[in-house]
């Protein structure tokens, strides 16, 4: 079936990002716009969705407060239409249960009818000036398609296993499907393995800390040199901003590179009081010198994991400073080695529209599109390598999502700051001044 009507906009998924787009585009009434998501509703990383654990960003983060603190589809909205803003009040934290914000982002779909599930986006094609998107049902198996001038592509990034990790182990499991496993891992597993240093794999190891028996060993091997926390000092916090965009946009494609191997720390690590967290509740089950039934080992690089023994998976670590190797067993390896940005096979017939950089990455123009003409598909989520690790942090979204509603309609719809840093990233016009002046 092909819907007739012409959309301006179709934005393919409806994660965090392509919402934020949704909620902050309902308001303009030239925007004909569709959303379309393969699930059957929003449910945010429901294998991690762990009780008690909470938003990394404020929630200021929501899908409109940044680019339009008035818009109703605020959180604070959501808290006072739901009876919980004085409870919000008095919480007196910035940071709101990540269960909480899954059902935010639930209340601001069920507003916007332009958010369309069970609807795969299959092929696009681009005939006549439009772009033609095939969807399958994923229920009813009808196929249609809808026609468009401009796609914005929020497909997200999909769990991570490295190409040396046996695969069809169900001993194996990623970060992503913890939640599906716990009970099982709680009951069979003798000796749990995780693996990573990152936020998910620290919140995996905090719950089965917490909630196993006595007799479950734990291992957790890091291959960085220490389990560093997330930098949230404030300076630092001053390259999530419009200003450090543009700086870094503005660096050569291999300065860009450089500069994303230095930025681990901070967008790559541990949440500090976590750390914390996971060091107290040790240390409790230290009194008395008891043995906390633990492994816990950083600058360790696994190698290979060995699955052929049906009893016990063997995995071989070397100890990177000391270059030493050794091995651990366990029953169950849990990995926390992250989410990578794949591109989705329906770009397949319109790739020639797409421009590419000299490693075959999205050339990303500063306004987020990526097709030749500047202005026709845009993407959320998968442009780290040219405009930053901010491209992943929901605190930029509605600044993305102002830019690209002003760059479709051609005028400037939502105020966009350009520099909020009280530091410089960028000292051009120092360098103009004759002599410059502190
Ligand atoms: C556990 C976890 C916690 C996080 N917490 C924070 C945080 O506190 N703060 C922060 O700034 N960032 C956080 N992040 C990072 C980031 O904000 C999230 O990953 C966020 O979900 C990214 O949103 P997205 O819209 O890009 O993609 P996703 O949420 O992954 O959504 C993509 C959607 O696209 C759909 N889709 C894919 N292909 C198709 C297709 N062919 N047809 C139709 N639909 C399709 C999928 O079904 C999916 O619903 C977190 C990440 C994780 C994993």
């Amino acid at each position: 079936m092909t819907n007739e009507a012409v959309y301006n906009v179709i934005g393919i998924g409806v994660g965090p990002f392509n919402l934020g787009l949704a909620a902050l585009s309902n308001p303009i009434p030239e925007l004909k716009t569709l959303f379309l998501d393969q699930r059957d509703g929003f449910d945010w990383h429901p294998g991690l969705m762990i009780d008690h654990v909470t938003l990394q960003t404020p929630f200021l983060c929501d899908c409109v407060s940044m680019a339009d603190p008035t818009n109703p589809l605020s959180l604070l909205n959501y808290l006072k239409e739901t009876g919980r803003l004085y409870k919000f009040f008095i919480r007196e934290s910035f940071f709101i249960p990540r269960k909480e914000y899954n059902r935010y982002c639930q209340w601001v779909i069920e507003q916007l009818p332009q958010c369309r599930f069970s609807t795969q986006v299959m092929d696009i094609t681009y005939e006549e000036g439009l772009y033609h998107v095939m969807t399958i049902h994923t229920k009813t198996k009808e196929t249609t398609v809808f026609k468009t001038e401009r796609l914005i592509l929020g497909t997200g990034t999909q769990p991570h296993i490295p190409s040396f990790i046996p695969k069809d182990d169900s001993r194996i499991i990623h970060t992503s499907s913890y939640l599906y496993r716990k009970e099982e891992l709680l009951s069979q597993g003798k000796k749990i393995a995780i693996i990573g240093s990152g936020q998910s794999a620290a919140e995996v190891f905090y719950d089965l800390l917490q909630n196993r028996n006595e007799e479950t060993q734990l291992g957790w091997y890091s291959r960085p040199d220490r389990f560093f926390p997330m930098e949230y000092s404030k300076l630092t916090l001053e390259l999530t901003s419009p200003d450090y965009v543009d700086y870094f946009y503005n660096r050569s494609e291999s300065v860009r590179k450089t500069i994303l191997s230095k930025q681990q720390a901070q967008f790559k690590g541990i949440n500090y009081d976590l750390i914390n967290d996971i060091y107290d509740f040790i240390y409790d089950l230290n009194i008395d010198n008891a043995d906390p039934n633990l492994t816990i080992i950083p600058n360790s690089q696994l190698n290979r994991v060995d699955n052929s023994n049906p009893d016990f998976i063997n995995l071989e670590f070397t100890q990177l400073e000391q270059e030493v190797p050794y091995d651990q067993e366990a029953d169950y390896l849990i990995l926390g080695t992250g989410y990578r940005y794949h591109e989705p096979a329906f770009l397949k017939n319109i790739q020639s529209r797409i421009k590419r950089d000299s490693s075959g990455l999205f050339d990303v123009n500063r306004n987020y599109s990526i097709d030749h003409n500047g202005g026709e598909i845009y993407v959320l989520h998968a442009e780290v390598h040219t405009h930053s690790y901010i491209s992943t942090d929901l605190g930029m979204a509605a600044y993305r999502n102002s830019y690209i509603i002003n760059d479709i309609l051609g005028r400037e719809h939502y105020t966009i700051e350009k520099k909020i840093a009280f530091q410089d990233f960028d000292v051009e016009k120092y360098a103009d001044l004759p002599t410059a002046k502190i």
